[in-house]
């Protein structure tokens, strides 16, 4: 584990791994070659109600897929960048498009690709079952495992952290 994270209230922007962390990681594979994935409903919830406090909600994987289309499309989920190689180069274009600084931004992550994320956000999370590499580039860890219900876990600390905010500051940044 990293030493000390951004506080939760600073947080601005939330980015989300896919595989691993809003799945369990496994692949099924359909008859006709297509790829299922599932995903948890508390997840949804969760990230639902960080948007509404401002906080921009990010997902970026190393594959692409349909489905995680639709999910996001769900869940209104605008900064959709599947087929990442570099995540750090998705982390960038985030930080230049919303004005934010690295220290501003959140990242869940269960794998070595999540690492450039990891090592260069505020907050770096890795899911209860994440790779070792992962854990160790992370400032904390979730409780529960990805697709699990982590990803709720990472957001419930957000909104608690500004349900602890004083009222008239709320929104102030
Ligand atoms: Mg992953």
């Amino acid at each position: 584990m990293r030493g000390k994270s951004t506080p939760l209230r600073l947080i601005r922007l939330l980015i989300l791994d896919v595989d691993g962390v809003l799945t369990d990681g496994r692949l099924r594979y359909g008859a006709g070659g297509e790829i299922e994935k599932v995903f948890h409903v508390r997840d949804g919830y969760g990230i639902k109600a960080v948007q509404a406090l401002g906080i921009i909600v990010a997902v970026v994987s190393g594959r692409s897929s349909e489905a995680v289309a639709q999910r996001c499309s769900e869940l209104g989920i605008d900064e959709l960048h599947q087929g990442v190689n570099d995540k750090s180069v998705s982390l960038q274009a985030l930080l230049a498009r919303h004005g934010l600084e690295p220290a501003q931004c959140a990242c869940v992550g269960d794998d070595l690709p999540d690492l450039p994320l990891l090592r260069a956000v505020g907050l770096g999370v890795a899911v209860r079952d994440a790779h070792p590499g992962a854990c160790a580039a992370a400032h904390r860890r979730t409780r529960l495992p990805g697709g699990a219900g982590a990803v709720r876990e990472v957001c419930d600390w957000l909104l608690a952290a500004h349900e602890r905010r004083p009222k008239h500051r709320r929104r102030a940044q």
